[in-house]
Parts: C-alpha cells; structure tokens; sequence
C-alpha cells in the first residue's frame, strides 16, 4: 500500500495513456500511470504484440510490441511513475477540486487531474467453474495472474490452461517452483507450437508434470489453498496437495468499477466533450477507446489526437494564471522535468 501525489494521474497504460504522459509532459505536469495489468500497453502488449500495424503515422508498419517499446522510450524524459497489477476501483473529488484515486490494493493518488485511458475496461481473468473458488482469491492460494514470479519459489504450484500464458509461465515457473504441475482439459496447445514443445521436454525431463486431457474440479483447504482435485478423462478424479492454483484462461474487458464513478455513460463508453475530451466531472478526462462522441473511431492514432487536446485543456485547469501557448517541439525540443 502507497501513497502517490502527482498533478496527472493516468488510468489505463495502453498506447493512448502512455502517449498522454508525452502531451502532459511537454508541458511539464507530472504522472502517474496505473493499470490493471502487470505490464503497459494495453491491448497492444495484451492481445497482439506480434502484429504490425500499418496506420501509425510515420511508421509503414510497425509491430504492436515495438510501438509499445517506442511509446515508453518517447516518454523517458518526463520520469512517469507507474502502478501496475492494480484496478482502480474509487475515484473521489476532494473538496478543493483534487481527486483521491484509490486501487485495488489500497494505493492512493492524490492529483489535480484524472485522465481516463482505460480502453475497453480492465481485463479480468476467465474464471473456471469451481464453486468455492473465491474463498482462495486474495492471497488465500488462487491467483489469476502472476505478477512477481520470485513468489513462487520453492511452492507447489499448479496451472491451468493451454494457451500461450499457460507455456510460457509453465516454461518460466519450472527451474523457480519447487513442484509445477500444468493441467489443460485438451491434448494440444492454443500457444505456440515452440512453447508446447518445449513444455513437453520439461515434462518428459522429469522438471514438471503435464497433465492432458484433465481438469481442475475443486479446491481445498482451511483459509488457506492446501489442495486440488483432479479428474483425468475418463480416470477417477484424486486429490493433489498443493500451495496454490492458478488458471490461465485468458482475459476478458470489462468496464468494471469506473461504471460506479458518475460519469455520464453510453453503450459502456464514457461521453466526452470533443473540445477537450472532457467528461461531465470536472478535471476528469477520457481519451482513447473509452470514450464516446460522433464520429468516434477506436484507432490509437485518434487516441493520439485526444491526448494532444486534453493535455492542454488539463494545463489550463492545473495552471489557471497561466496562458497555454503552442510550442513545437521542433523548435524547443522536449524539455526536462
Ligand atoms: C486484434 C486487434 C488489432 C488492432 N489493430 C489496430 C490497428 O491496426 N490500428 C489501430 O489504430 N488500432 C488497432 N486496434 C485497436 C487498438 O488496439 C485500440 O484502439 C487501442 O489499444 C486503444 O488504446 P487505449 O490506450 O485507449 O486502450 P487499451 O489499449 O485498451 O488500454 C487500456 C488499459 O486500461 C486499463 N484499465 C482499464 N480500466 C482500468 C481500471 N479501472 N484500473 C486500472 N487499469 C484499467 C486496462 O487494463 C488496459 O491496459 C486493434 C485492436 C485489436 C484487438
């Protein structure tokens, strides 16, 4: 639990919220960024970083993960500060106009200005169908996401799923958890093949078990996670004594909280004001796939445009002495914070 103070707080690290910290930046306001993912880049990062994308300006094509890669090195110079594997789940106007922003874990930022990047909603794990599951969420034994890998040194840990996730953590997971078992209901992979095979010599190496066409039907314990049951396809279900369980299914959009904050909403997107991409909260902005307007096209490029305009409207909110004049980083450069 942390405390941040900050003139901008950031909600969404996807390529519209990390370009928001460059527009924020050439006028030297400060943010912060949180995301509900352990990494930044939204979707980008989430679901296609190994795709190009032909309609960045500039770039004839450029892959999903290096414009992410890009964007983090474009905004270096403003010295961001991050909070990442995080859900903002509150957003308070103070009495002098400032927001309390607080997450899922308890940080608290404190800030001028609140910039909505959130994107389709955060991600949310796909739950499996196992009744008392959430009796283990919370740091009881069932996580949905691995955020810190050294957390599982020397634990029996068993994951489940078939898709890249899934391989690449199983693959990870193998020379750090003392004992790693993978369950995935199929007999092939949805991941890569390079992933699958290299799973399937680990297990064959005696370095993890792989269970095929087996599901995780039940989780025990007392408070805490001490155990799993296993039913093999048409073999009798068994208990697996184990330290914690993780399902791999993927994620899904949701808009979550932000839909308790207020804002005035349309078809799960919050409605802007195209001036500068203000919400009907004074000092809160929404920018990127998350807003609604005519015309909206969800495109990062229009993402971009959207930052650009709500970096100057929130300079003038920050600094309400002060007169907003448009400089070209041409001709001043970018400057330092
Ligand atoms: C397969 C695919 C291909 C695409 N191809 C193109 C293309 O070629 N060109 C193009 O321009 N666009 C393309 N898009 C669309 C593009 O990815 C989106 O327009 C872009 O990602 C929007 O960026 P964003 O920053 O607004 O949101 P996102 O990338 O969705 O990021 C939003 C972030 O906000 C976080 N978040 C949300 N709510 C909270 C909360 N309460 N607390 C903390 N974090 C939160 C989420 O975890 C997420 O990381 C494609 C999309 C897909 C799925």
């Amino acid at each position: 639990m942390s405390t941040v103070t900050t003139d901008i707080c950031i909600i969404g690290a996807g390529p519209v919220g990390l370009f928001a910290v460059f527009e924020a930046g050439l006028l030297k306001m400060k943010c912060h960024v949180i995301d509900a993912l352990p990494q930044v880049g939204g979707q980008l990062s989430e679901i296609y970083p190994k795709k190009p994308i032909y309609d960045i300006p500039g770039f004839p094509f450029i892959l999903a993960g290096e414009l992410v890669t890009n964007l983090m090195e474009q905004i270096k110079p403003f010295h961001p500060t991050f909070t990442l594997g995080e859900r903002v789940e509150t957003l308070d106007k103070q009495e002098d106009g400032s927001f309390r922003v607080v997450s899922s874990e308890g940080t608290e930022i404190f800030c001028k200005v609140v910039v909505i990047a959130g994107g389709l909603g955060s991600f949310e794990p796909r739950k499996p169908a196992i009744e008392n599951l959430t009796d283990y969420e919370g740091g009881k034994g069932v996580n949905y996401m691995i955020l810190d890998p050294e957390h599982y040194r020397d634990k029996r840990v068993v994951l489940a799923g078939g898709g890249d996730s899934a391989l690449d953590w199983a693959i990870f997971l193998a020379d750090v958890a003392k004992e790693l078992t993978l369950v995935h209901r199929g007999t092939t992979f949805r991941g890569a093949p390079e992933s699958a095979a290299r799973v399937t010599s680990l297990s064959e190496e005696g370095h993890m078990n792989l269970l095929l066409k087996a599901n995780v039907t039940e989780v025990h314990g007392d408070g805490q996670l001490s155990a799993v049951t296993i039913v093999p396809d048409g073999a009798e279900p068994y208990t697996l004594e184990t330290d914690y369980f993780i399902p791999l299914f993927g994620l899904v959009p949701k808009l979550g909280p932000l839909e308790n904050w207020g804002l005035e909403l349309e078809k799960s997107a919050i409605v802007v004001n195209t001036v500068d991409y203000s919400t009907n909260i004074e000092g809160v902005y929404a920018i990127g796939d998350i807003n609604t307007y005519p015309g909206k096209l969800k495109l990062i490029l229009c993402g971009f445009h959207e930052a650009a305009l709500m970096a100057q409207s929130a300079y003038s909110l920050i600094y309400p002495d002060k007169k907003f004049v448009l400089k070209y980083t041409t001709v001043n450069g970018v400057p330092t914070m």
